[in-house]
């Protein structure tokens, strides 16, 4: 055993864990778990564990169907909601025929961006602002759309009823070994965010994972239902997934900043936030893939509509926070929502930057206005495209674009592409409330 696999053992022993949940994400973003006994930990190390990847959404086929879970010892983490006695591992998925990592897992494709990051020269680091709502269970325990709070941003109780929810959840990601820099009501109903210390992208994509897990679990305490549907509501603020990135150096200095940069942005910044806006479209179906995401992504609700950048509109695509210190400096993805799967939606982001930067591009200037005003002229004046407007538009714009094809790698692009198509497919031929409300009785 290695060093650190041999420290779990260890504290698995100490802390009397009976269970070990073994994790991984299928393509869609669903986090997913094999159950061990924890007498199988030294195993779980040397030899993995083994288990059927054709029951698993945009995995294998039926007769290549043998994966191997290799657990990463530095995932390890005590349940902090069945008495402490379960705990979990993420681990990676081996395919067993070669012994190679298996190119259909997101964590593996997340691994190959970060990897031509640092073959760059660089370190990634990111932070998602995962928004979510808190909704209240019917008799049946079913998720309902009523909110249990009349709150507004950053209010503070007696108004914010939730607080205490957001207290629990908050020791459950203490435990959990999360960094919580802020937590606040957001600007809906019921809406709120928890916002956690950057990281690694591969750690980052981790925590995003987990903190839906603790999230959702420790509101069904309270007997709430915590949702990251990106819309639930319409005509209110959707939830949003912001994704803050920046690039630091081998010796440790933020890639991003630049003194003399009207913004404080160096030109690599500046260049990957290009790559990003290039590929937007065809991003987008990898960050907001889901035929709700595009609820959320009208005018008028914080969520970017327009293909720009801003160093202070919410209402661009990508936005320069405020940084008060060099190592602060960094761009803001604002499109993403939380229904991505976060391995893939780095992962894409992350090679769209990077091409970006190779190709040295240069990044048009900010547009300080709101371009939710903008007419279309106006946006023709700037140049500023719009983003898909549906999935369907998204997958188009997808098959349209190789670098984010390649982002994905082929197996999973194609796995990707046509559950996508199906989902859109169902959802287009449906018919809704709405048609009936509008058209049943009129004609
Ligand atoms: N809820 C908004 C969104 O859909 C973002 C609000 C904010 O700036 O935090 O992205
Ligand atoms: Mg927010
Ligand atoms: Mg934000």
């Amino acid at each position: 055993l290695s060093a650190d696999a041999q420290a779990v053992v260890d504290e698995i022993e100490e802390n009397d864990v009976d269970f070990l949940r073994l994790q991984f994400t299928d393509i869609l973003g669903t986090v997913k778990n094999v159950a061990v006994p924890a007498t199988q930990a030294e195993k779980a190390f040397t030899e993995g564990i083994y288990f059927d990847g054709s029951s698993i959404e945009g995995f294998v086929r039926i007769q290549e169907s043998d994966m191997r879970l290799t657990p990463d010892p530095s995932t390890f983490a005590i349940l902090p909601w069945r008495d402490g006695r379960s705990a979990r591992l993420i681990c990676d998925v081996v395919n067993t025929s070669t012994g190679e990592p298996f190119e259909g897992d997101p964590r593996t494709i997340l691994k190959d961006a970060i990897d031509r990051a640092n073959e760059m020269g660089y370190k990634v680091n990111a932070a998602p602002e995962p928004e979510f709502f808190l909704f209240e269970e019917d008799e049946d325990g079913r998720a309902t759309t009523k909110t249990n709070d009349v709150g507004g941003y950053f209010d503070l109780a007696p108004k914010d009823l939730a607080s205490d929810v957001r207290r629990d959840i908050i020791y459950g990601l203490e435990q959990m070994d999360f960094e919580i820099e802020a937590s606040h009501h957001e600007v809906a109903e019921g809406q709120h965010e928890i916002n956690f210390e950057y990281d690694d992208a591969l750690t980052t994509a981790d925590n995003v994972g987990t903190f839906r897990t603790v999230v959702r679990a420790i509101a069904a305490q309270h007997d709430l239902h915590a949702t990251f549907m990106p819309k639930p509501i319409p005509k209110i603020n959707g939830s949003g997934m912001h994704t803050h990135i920046s690039l630091f150096t081998e010796d440790g200095e933020n890639a991003f900043h630049d003194d003399d940069d009207e913004f404080n942005l160096s030109s690599t910044a500046h260049s990957f936030l290009q790559g990003i806006l290039e590929h937007a479209p065809a991003l987008a179906a990898v960050t907001n893939p889901t035929v709700n995401s595009y609820k959320r992504l009208v005018p008028g609700y914080e969520a970017p509509v327009y293909i720009a950048w801003s160093d202070r509109n919410r209402s661009a695509l990508i936005r320069k926070p405020a940084a008060r210190v060099p190592a602060a400096s960094r761009i803001e993805a604002r499109f993403p929502d939380p229904s991505c799967n976060p391995y893939l939606a780095l992962a894409a982001l992350i090679h769209a930057g990077l091409e970006g930067i190779e190709n040295d591009l240069e990044a048009p200037d900010p547009v300080r206005e709101n371009i939710y005003e903008f007419d279309e002229e106006k946006r023709k004046e700037y140049g500023i495209e719009t983003l898909p407007s549906n999935l369907g538009e998204a997958i188009d714009a997808l098959e349209e674009d190789e670098v984010v094809q390649n982002a994905l790698g082929e197996h999973v692009y194609e796995k990707f592409v046509e559950a996508k198509r199906q989902e859109y497919d169902e959802y287009r031929i449906d018919v809704s409330q709405w048609e009936l409300d509008q058209y049943l009785e009129k004609f």
